[in-house]
């Protein structure tokens, strides 16, 4: 550590009593601003746009009026809070603070030129922290006297209501102000979690799969948008990839996602899509602009996927007995159903495939492999995360199928306990592939010390309200008896060619001790 690494790293006390100074007031600096006051904070608001701070303020006041006259805050503490917010008119009137949140416009040149001038203000322990959501801390700080106060703070949007704060370590970052940030951010109510400067953070990077994986579905016409938003919500997510992005707009999307994959240096794992390029081109950037994969038109409602009527018949009753393959929670869920429909069953425990056999058909987990590579009289189903029944469940039959087993099939899959929506047949189908890229790119993270498995994982479900984090997904994965999300990566890898599908060494070494060791829970 240098001097002036250590001179920030020796900050003293803690930066709970002291002032902040947030600059910037617009959506994400007045939501910091609310937070950091009604957690008791003394909040100084600067705005390079002349009244803009002041503006902002009225609008917290407002904001702080609905609350109270909501129930969710009492009178005198919206008085109190409001009182802590003050709208300063230079830089120069808040350079007591010790803390600084800036949250000005995502310029590097910009912010570095207000970090230049905050340090001859500031006093060398004050601590620096930036709402960045894509530049690298370590190039914020680079000119700077003391770069090791140089911390992020990045908040979500809208900040009084995302728990998550990632506390952003760039390379000469002090881990002292990095953890005074991190505590503060707890005293404010947040989830706050260490990570370090790689693009993405941890939110941003882990997510890309979601969408990415839908549009490369899109692009290879598996299904229409609102079979594969069905599919995912069955997976327990609150919206499918293709309403969030209509919802947060394919601009900003696509931006994000051209972001993260050139500061990768063009890793093809992060490509942005072709699909959603032409839907930006095109202005159908979404719910704003009245239309994106969905019509949101006035009055106009999402469409929703349902299994054809034929589909949902009592399967036609096996010529030989039926035989349930493999082990886990999958395989006694399956069990289960065939005993509450009163079908005898034989049960090979040792099978390396997991599934039903219906006479000469069979009905498979999808290991990565599609139906046409595993047979004949073949149907893939995918990956059923939650346990609960009714759910919409995506499935493909092989190219050779049977005319019958084709309509046999979802029958089955009903019977099973799942809505079936019949998707191309594509490896990995929906669910699986999503979810095995999230683990995979979680796995990365950790494995290039980007954050911790339990930072990604309260970052996931804290950021982007994912259901499970992604290294519980793994365990629930094993705990299912559904093999592996290596094994399925390897196959969609073989089945594509190309950087897409790579395993993660880390995701590769937990798939060979899990293999050894299953994991207990
Ligand atoms: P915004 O446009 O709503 O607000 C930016 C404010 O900064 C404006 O009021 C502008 O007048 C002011 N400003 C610009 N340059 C300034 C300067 N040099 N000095 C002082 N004030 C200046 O933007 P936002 O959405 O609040 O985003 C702010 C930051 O937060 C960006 O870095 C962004 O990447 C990050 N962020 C945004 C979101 C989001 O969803 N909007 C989420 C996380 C992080």
């Amino acid at each position: 550590m240098t001097n002036s690494e250590a001179a920030a790293a020796a900050t003293p006390g803690t930066l709970r009593q002291a002032r902040v100074l947030v600059v910037g007031a617009g959506i994400m600096g007045a939501g910091i601003a609310q937070v950091a006051a009604q957690a008791g904070q003394r909040v100084a608001l600067f705005d390079a746009r002349d009244g803009a701070a002041r503006q902002a303020r009225e609008r917290l006041a407002a904001t702080f009026d609905t609350l109270v006259a909501k129930g969710r805050l009492q009178a005198p503490q919206a008085a109190e809070a409001l009182a802590r917010i003050e709208p300063v008119p230079s830089l120069e009137d808040a350079a007591d603070c010790a803390l600084v949140v800036e949250a000005i416009v995502e310029s590097l040149d910009a912010k570095r030129e207000l970090l230049a001038r905050l340090e001859q203000l500031v006093d060398e322990h004050c601590v620096l922290a930036s709402n960045t959501s894509s530049l690298s801390i370590t190039a914020l700080a680079r000119d700077m006297k003391h770069p090791g106060r140089m911390v992020g703070m990045h908040f979500f949007n809208p900040v009084p209501l995302m728990k998550l704060v990632e506390v952003v370590s760039g390379l000469r970052t002090s881990p002292t102000v990095a953890q005074q940030v991190f505590d503060l951010a707890r005293s404010w109510g947040k989830t706050p979690v260490h990570a370090r400067s790689t693009p993405g953070f941890i939110v941003n990077r882990i997510a890309r799969p979601y969408y990415a994986e839908t549009l490369a579905l899109l692009q290879e016409q598996a299904a229409a948008p609102e079979v594969l938003d069905a599919c995912m919500r069955g997976a327990g997510f609150r919206m499918g990839p293709c309403e969030l992005m209509d919802l947060i707009g394919h601009d900003t999307n696509f931006a994000v996602t051209q972001a993260v994959y050139e500061a990768n240096f063009f890793d093809k794992r992060f490509q942005p899509s072709l699909l959603q390029r032409e839907l930006v081109d095109g202005g159908l950037l979404g719910r704003k602009s009245g239309r994106g994969f969905y019509d949101h038109a006035a009055g106009a409602d999402v469409p929703a996927a349902r299994p054809a009527a034929e589909d949902l018949l009592a399967p036609r009753a096996p010529a030989a007995r039926l035989l349930l393959a493999g082990s886990g929670a999958l395989a006694e869920r399956i069990g289960e159903a065939l005993r509450a429909a009163g079908h005898a069953f034989e049960h090979d425990a040792h099978a390396d495939w997991c599934g039903l056999r219906v006479d000469d058909a069979r009905l498979c987990l999808s290991d990565g492999r599609n139906a046409t590579e595993l047979g004949a009289d073949v149907a893939v189903f995918d990956l059923p995360l939650r346990d609960d029944s009714g759910l919409a469940l995506a499935w493909a039959a092989s190219a050779d199928a049977s005319p019958d087993w084709v309509q046999q099939a979802p029958r089955w899959l009903h019977l099973l306990g799942w809505q079936p929506l019949r998707l191309r047949d594509v490896p990995g189908l929906v669910v699986a592939r999503t979810i095995a890229m999230l683990v995979n790119e979680a796995a990365d993270a950790v494995h290039q010390g980007a954050c911790s498995m339990d930072a990604a994982d309260h970052a996931m479900k804290l950021g982007v309200n994912y259901p499970a984090g992604p290294f519980e997904w793994l365990a629930r994965w094993h705990r299912l008896g559904a093999g592996d999300p290596a094994t399925l990566l390897d196959a969609l890898d073989l089945h594509y060619r190309g950087e897409r599908y790579r395993v993660s060494p880390l995701l590769r070494d937990r798939a060979r001790t899990g293999a050894r060791r299953p994991s207990p829970d």
